[in-house]
C-alpha cells in the first residue's frame, strides 16, 4: 500500500469519514500513519477488585450481576448501575445517559472497563466507576486476554472517536506490509534507531513503555533529521545556484558612515559588523541571522551592510513588514547616507502608478542605491540593475519562500541578511533557521534606561490611568494594549474599542486618543500610527497590532489591559515599544491572574528585561507548540518531535544532516525523499 494515497483508499473508510478527517489535516494515508497518540491508556494488566484504590485509574474484568435502571431531573437522565464481581470484590458501574447500552448490559456478560476509582455512594459494593476512558463488554472472560494493552489514546473530535482510530490504524499497520526506510542505513546504525517499522508499530501499539520511547526517539529523529537535510540543501542550492557577489573590504564610504555615527558600535553590534563583513567579503552568498533585543541597535548594523554593498557598485534592499516601519527607516537612512551621495528610495505600497513605475525604472537601470519598502518589493515589476544585498527585517513575518522571491530578483546571488528581535532558543534556531548562520546582539546600547515594569490587579486601574494622565500631563505619549478588538459575548476580556470609550469619555476626555487594531483598513491603521508618530494622537488604544515596529521615543508609559492572555515573548514585544527615548518608562500589566502559573509568568514579567531569558521561559510554560505556530517559518509542523525536550535528538540528527551533506551516497539517499515527504515546504526551496 502507497502511504502516500488519499485516505480513501483505506478500508472502512467513506467520503463522509475522510471528509472529517481532512479537518483533522489527516488526507494521505501517511498522515494517519503520523496521527501519533497523545498518550496511552495502560489497559495491560487488570486489577483485582478488591485491590482497587480510590482516586487512581485502573482496569478491572468482572461479571455483570445485576443492573439497573433509574431517571434523573424530571425523567430527562437515565442513568444505568451495573454491578460488577470479579470473585474479589464488587464493583458498582454507572453510566449517564447512555441508554442504549440497556440491551447490551446482560447479567452474565462480562465487562472490562477502565477508569478512575471512586467510592461508592449507597448500593453494594464499597468502590464505584462513573468515568470511564474505555470499556468493552464481552460474552465471557475467556476474551480479556485479547484486550490487555497499552492502548494509544489519539487526539480525538466529536465525530471520529478514539475507537475510530484505535481500530483504523491498527488495520492500517496489519495492512502495510513494508513500512519503507526514508534514513540511510549508515545513519540507522550509528545512531542506534530502531526501523521505521518497527517504530511506527511501537508507537501505535507499544508492548510496553520502553518501546515508546525507542519509538518516539527513532521518529523525532527521522524528523529532525529530514528538516535539517532539507535546509542544508536549500543553503547548498542557494549558493551554488548562482554566481554570489564578493565585496571588497571596507572603503571610504563604510568608515565615512562610522565616523559620521553619533555613537560607537556596542561590543556585540561590533562583533555582528564582523561576521557580516567577513560573510560579504566570500564569494559564496551569505546567509545571516542577526538576533537582537528590540532596541539593541540592528538598524544600524543594516544600514553599515548596505553602504557596503553600495560602495562595492552594487544595490540594496532592506524590506520590512509594515509601511510605517519602511517609511521609519528611510527616514532614519536619508539622514545618515544623503551627506554621502547615496540614493535611497521608498517603495510605498502608497505610491501613484506613475511614481512606482518611475522607482521600477531608476532600481532598473540603477539610479537608486538602497531601496527601503514592504512586500512592494517582491512584485513583479521589481527588478534591480545589480542586487547585491537584501536585508529583512523582523523575518518572522515573511516566509522562507517570500525572501526566497527577493533573493531571486538579481543576475547574480545577493548577500542576504535577515533581523529579527524575536529572541529565539538554540534550539529553535537550529531548527526553524537550520539555514542561516546566527549572530547574537545580547548587549544593549549605554545609557538606555531599562522600562520598570509593575503588575497591578484592575482594582487599580483609576490610579493607574491617573498616572498615565500625568505622564502625558508632562509631555510624554502612552499606549493602552487590550487582547480583544470589540467586546463579545463569550468573553469577559477587555476589547480595544470598550476601553477606548471608556477612556475617551472620562479620564482621557480632554486629550486626544487614537484606537488602532487589525480589523481598520491598512490606509486607516496607517494614518493613525503617523499620527501617533508625530505627536497628535497622545493616547493611543490598540490590539497586538503595534507588536511590530513603531518607534516613538516619546512613548514612556504602557498599560497592558489583561496581560495575562499574552504571551511572555509577546509582552516582551510589547513593551519594547516604550523606553526608546531619553525618558523613564512604565509598563504596568493589568492581571488578574488567579492561577498560580499566570501569577508565576507575571512576575517574571517584572523581573526579567532579557527577551532570550523569557523566550525560554515561555517556552516552558506554554510548550513549543504554540511557540512554534506562531512563528510563520514556513516549515513543515513537527509532528512528534518537541524542540525542547528533544534537544540531544536535535543535536544528533542535525550531526546527522551535517554527515550526509558530506557523503554523496546519503544525499543520493535522502534527496528524493524530501521531494516526496517535503515536497510542499522545500519547492521553493529547490527551485530556486
Ligand atoms: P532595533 O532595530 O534593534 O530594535 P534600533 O536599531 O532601532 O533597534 O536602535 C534603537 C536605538 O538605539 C536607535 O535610536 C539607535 O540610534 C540607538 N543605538 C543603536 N546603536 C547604538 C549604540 N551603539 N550606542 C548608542 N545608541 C545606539
Ligand atoms: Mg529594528
Amino acid at each position: 500500500m502507497e502511504l502516500d494515497k488519499d485516505i480513501q483508499f483505506l478500508k472502512g473508510i467513506g467520503p463522509k469519514k475522510a471528509q472529517l478527517l481532512k479537518k483533522l489535516g489527516i488526507c494521505r494515508i501517511y498522515d494517519l500513519l503520523t496521527h501519533f497518540p497523545r498518550a496511552y491508556e495502560d489497559q495491560s494488566s487488570v486489577t483485582a477488585i478488591a485491590d482497587l484504590v480510590p482516586g487512581e485509574k485502573a482496569t478491572i474484568a468482572g461479571v455483570i450481576t445485576a443492573l439497573q435502571e433509574r431517571h434523573a431531573a424530571r425523567r430527562r437522565m437515565s442513568i444505568l448501575t451495573a454491578m460488577v464481581s470479579d470473585g474479589t470484590g464488587f464493583l458498582q458501574v454507572t453510566w449517564f445517559n447512555q441508554k442504549f447500552l440497556k440491551p447490551k448490559l446482560k447479567p452474565g456478560k462480562t465487562l472490562f472497563a477502565t477508569g478512575k476509582v471512586e467510592y461508592a455512594y449507597g448500593g453494594q459494593g464499597q468502590y464505584a466507576m462513573s468515568q470511564m476512558s474505555s470499556f468493552e463488554i464481552m460474552e465471557d472472560k475467556d476474551n480479556i486476554d485479547g484486550q490487555l494493552a497499552i492502548l494509544p489514546v489519539y487526539p480525538t473530535t466529536e465525530a471520529l472517536n478514539q475507537k475510530f482510530f484505535r481500530k483504523t490504524v491498527r488495520q492500517l499497520l496489519d495492512s502495510i506490509k513494508c513500512i519503507p526506510e526514508v534514513i540511510p542505513e549508515n545513519i540507522v546504525r550509528r545512531y542506534r534507531l530502531i526501523s521505521r517499522g518497527d517504530a511506527f508499530r511501537g508507537i501505535h501499539f507499544p508492548e510496553d513503555f520502553g518501546m515508546v520511547k525507542l519509538a518516539r526517539r527513532r521518529l523525532a529523529f527521522e524528523e529532525l533529521y529530514l528538516i535539517q537535510c532539507g535546509l542544508m540543501v536549500l543553503k547548498k542550492h542557494t549558493q551554488n545556484k548562482k554566481q554570489g557577489v564578493r565585496h571588497g573590504s571596507n572603503g571610504y564610504m563604510v568608515n565615512e558612515l562610522m565616523a559620521s555615527l553619533p555613537f560607537s558600535l556596542t561590543g556585540d553590534q561590533s562583533k555582528a559588523w564582523n561576521d557580516i563583513c567577513n560573510d560579504m567579503e566570500l564569494m559564496v552568498p551569505m546567509r545571516r541571522l542577526v538576533q537582537g533585543d528590540v532596541g539593541s541597535g540592528k538598524t544600524v548594523i543594516a544600514m553599515l551592510a548596505l553602504v557596503k554593498t553600495v560602495e562595492n557598485g552594487y544595490q540594496g534592499a532592506l524590506m520590512a513588514p509594515t509601511e510605517i516601519l519602511a517609511r521609519q527607516h528611510y527616514e532614519g537612512f536619508i539622514k545618515q547616507l544623503e551627506p554621502l551621495n547615496i540614493k535611497v528610495a521608498l517603495l510605498s505600497g502608497r505610491l501613484t502608478k506613475a511614481k512606482r513605475e518611475k522607482i521600477y525604472e531608476q532600481l532598473a537601470n540603477h539610479e537608486i542605491d538602497i531601496v527601503i519598502g514592504t512586500h512592494a518589493l517582491i512584485q513583479e515589476g521589481v527588478s534591480f540593475a545589480k542586487l547585491g544585498l537584501v536585508v529583512t527585517d523582523e523575518q518572522h513575518r515573511f516566509g522562507i519562500s517570500q525572501r526566497a522571491k527577493l533573493e531571486k530578483k538579481g543576475t547574480m546571488m545577493p548577500d542576504v541578511l535577515v533581523m529579527t528581535a524575536t529572541p529565539i532558543p538554540r534550539t529553535m534556531t537550529l531548527t526553524v533557521y537550520g539555514d542561516l548562520d546566527v549572530s547574537i546582539i545580547r548587549e544593549m546600547p549605554p545609557g538606555r534606561k531599562p522600562v520598570r515594569t509593575f503588575v497591578r490587579t484592575p482594582d487599580r486601574r483609576e490610579l493607574i490611568y491617573k498616572f498615565m494622565k500625568e505622564e502625558i500631563g508632562r509631555g510624554r505619549q502612552g499606549y493602552v494594549v487590550c487582547p480583544l478588538i470589540a467586546d463579545n459575548e463569550e468573553s469577559s476580556l477587555m476589547s480595544a474599542e470598550a476601553v477606548y470609550d471608556e477612556l475617551t469619555h472620562g479620564i482621557f476626555r480632554d486629550v486626544s486618543c487614537g484606537l488602532v487594531h487589525g480589523k481598520l483598513k491598512q490606509k486607516e491603521k496607517e494614518d493613525i500610527m503617523q499620527d501617533f508618530y508625530e505627536g497628535r494622537i497622545r493616547l493611543l488604544v490598540a490590539t497586538t497590532v503595534i507588536e511590530v515596529g513603531v518607534n516613538v521615543p516619546n512613548a514612556s508609559m504602557m498599560v497592558i489591559e489583561n496581560a495575562q492572555q499574552f504571551g511572555l515573548a509577546q509582552l516582551h514585544q510589547l513593551r519594547g515599544r516604550i523606553g526608546r527615548g531619553e525618558y523613564s518608562s512604565y509598563c504596568v500589566l493589568v492581571a488578574d491572574g488567579r492561577s498560580e502559573v499566570a501569577i508565576e509568568r507575571m512576575q517574571i514579567m517584572e523581573n526579567t528585561a532579557d527577551g532570550f531569558v523569557l523566550a525560554e521561559e515561555d517556552l516552558k510554560l506554554r510548550g513549543p507548540g504554540q511557540f512554534f505556530g506562531s512563528m510563520q517559518h514556513g516549515l513543515p509542523d513537527l509532528k512528534i518531535a518537541d524542540v525542547l525536550q528533544d534537544i540531544d535528538i536535535l543535536l544528533d540528527a542535525r550531526r546527522a544532516a551535517l554527515e550526509t551533506m558530506e557523503n554523496k551516497v546519503e544525499l543520493d539517499y535522502v534527496l528524493p525523499i524530501l521531494e516526496l515527504q517535503y515536497r510542499e515546504h522545500f519547492q521553493n526551496i529547490t527551485d530556486t
